[in-house]
């Protein structure tokens, strides 16, 4: 695998979960409501093969957006300055309700890097995807 394919299988992969895809063939939904799916409708990739696989990196997404909140109430800018205080961490927690289900395809999609570049025999990946006509 060349460094150029590398970041390319990267940045397509995180995109794609960014967008709730399949991190393998961006075409089978990640979510269904609140609620995910076990493997891609279309390509059969298991999203997590054992409970909690994906749980580092959901902690990593779920917890860079709180620290902020954090830090903002830390360093005062709620006491010195209320009400864009309280603007602002109104806004930043519509922001980590509405795009918890993006951060958990990002979560999804480093998990499925991970099985990429330390592949486990025992956890096979889907040979690689080519989309057909749609239907
Ligand atoms: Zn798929």
């Amino acid at each position: 695998m060349t460094p150029r394919s590398r970041s390319k299988l990267i940045t397509t992969a995180l995109g794609r979960g960014l967008r709730k895809r399949c991190p393998h063939c961006g075409e089978g939904q990640l979510f269904s409501g609140w609620s995910f799916f076990d493997r891609c409708s279309v390509c059969g990739l298991v999203f997590a093969r054992n409970p909690g696989d994906t749980w580092a990196f959901t902690i990593i997404g779920d917890r860079l957006p709180i620290a902020v909140m954090i830090v903002l109430i830390y360093f005062g800018v709620v006491r010195s300055h209320p009400a864009l205080g309280v603007t602002m961490l109104v806004i930043l927690a519509v922001l980590v309700i509405w795009t918890a289900p993006n951060r958990w395809g990002v979560s999804i999609a480093l998990h499925y890097l991970s099985r990429v570049y330390w592949p486990d025999p025992a956890d096979p990946i889907p040979s690689p995807f080519v989309p057909g006509p749609r239907q």
